[in-house]
């Protein structure tokens, strides 16, 4: 039965990335390996030129419809002075909240290709491969009480809450397990547990799903300082790394940068009912229009959505594999150019990348 995805291009270099990604999705289709209806929708600020708002009622209408949603990239300048509440980002944090999805998939993969755009030794980033799973609806960033009000003695106290419930853990639990299953069989848990006691519960969730439900899955625990430090010091350690929503915003930035190059790296966010694609970064509206944006980090989402949604790895894993080709052939866009490679822009990248499907 064919499943519906919603693609929403976005802003800036978000509509010149999607358009390769299409590429991709009709050459796929052409050759039988996908059956996929596609209908498209505004989000952020063209969403906002448009119809006053950056997450129309339409938008969420179709999203909640779709299996998968594809979103390019949200934000430029030109909206910036706008009230908070009609800016681009919005419509971003939006649609993830009406989706539902809670459970965040940051892959760090250094490219041999591409070992030295990293700033540390390649003898360190050099085979890196992690997973980071980073909880994504509730902790310090949902939970109530939080503001900032006034104390009888007139001074200022500002205060958020470390919230989780058993079910909101467990939930993102069984995702991590599940994937760490499908990759090394090793999964991190980090907290915050000898300080934190929400994050002592979050340990205690997780070992318990552990035992229960993965005893295949080698479970590991790391407070969250050790992690940021493992990090940088021996990242191959790492297979899949599961966190908190805050620590986990902290530490899939510092894994994904390990690898130096932005234009690479998708990003899925999954819920029960739905899922959206979309490359770690954002607009970039100094190169948009130029035609000259990586698109290979949204060419990776769309494998993401056959891994995760669709249940085609294999077309997961021939999609990943053409990159590697394209990049083995020496193509490069400006983002990641290397001394004696071929420089090309963005749709040059994507035909590319086409080109190798079919290899
Ligand atoms: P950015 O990721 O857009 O750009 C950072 C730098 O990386 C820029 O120099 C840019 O040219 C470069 N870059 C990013 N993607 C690239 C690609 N595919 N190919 C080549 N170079 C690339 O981050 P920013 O400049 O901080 O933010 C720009 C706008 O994007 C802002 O409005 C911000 O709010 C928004 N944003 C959106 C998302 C999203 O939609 N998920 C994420 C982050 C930022």
């Amino acid at each position: 039965m064919s499943k519906s995805v919603l693609l929403l291009p976005g802003d800036g270099i978000g509509q010149e990335i999607m358009a390769e990604a299409v590429k991709v999705l009709d050459w796929l289709g052409t050759q039988g390996m996908c059956d996929l209806k596609f209908r498209e929708a505004l989000l952020g600020g063209c969403a906002y030129d448009q119809v006053g708002t950056p997450l129309p009622e339409e938008t969420v209408t179709r999203a909640l419809e779709s299996d998968a949603v594809l979103l390019g990239a949200v934000g430029g300048v030109q909206w910036e002075s706008l009230d908070y509440a009609v800016r681009p980002e919005r419509g971003l944090l939006g649609i993830r909240k009406a989706m539902d999805v809670y459970c965040n998939l940051r892959p760090a993969q250094v490219f041999p290709q591409l070992a030295d755009a990293s700033t540390l030794k390649p003898e360190v980033v050099s085979g890196i491969d992690i997973m980071v799973v980073r909880e994504l609806s509730s902790d310090i960033y949902f939970g109530q009480p939080r503001g900032v009000s006034t104390l009888p003695d007139g001074r200022q106290v500002g205060i958020n809450t470390l919230y989780y419930t058993t079910d909101e853990i467990e939930r993102v639990a069984r995702r991590a397990f599940g994937i760490a299953r499908l990759r090394q069989k090793r999964l991190c848990s980090v907290d915050k547990a000898n300080v934190l006691e929400a994050t002592e519960l979050w340990r205690n969730v997780v070992t318990a799903i552990g035992q229960a439900e993965f005893p295949d899955v080698a479970l590991s625990h790391m407070y969250v300082d050790n992690a940021a430090m493992q990090l940088i010091r021996n990242p191959r350690q790492f297979d899949v790394m599961l966190t908190t929503n805050m620590f986990g915003d902290i530490l899939s930035d510092e894994a994904s940068m390990l690898t130096g190059s932005i234009g690479m790296l998708p990003s899925a966010s999954l819920g029960d009912r739905g899922a959206l694609y979309e490359p770690i970064h954002g607009s970039a509206p100094d190169i948009a229009g130029k035609g000259i944006a990586n698109p290979l980090a949204m060419i990776l989402s769309v494998a993401m959505m056959f891994r995760y949604t669709l249940g085609q790895s294999d077309v997961a894993a021939r999609i990943e594999r053409a990159v590697q080709r394209v990049l083995d052939a020496g193509l490069r866009t400006a983002d990641i150019m290397q001394p004696g490679k071929e420089k090309v822009g963005t749709a040059a990248m994507g035909s590319a990348v086409v080109a190798a499907l079919g290899e």
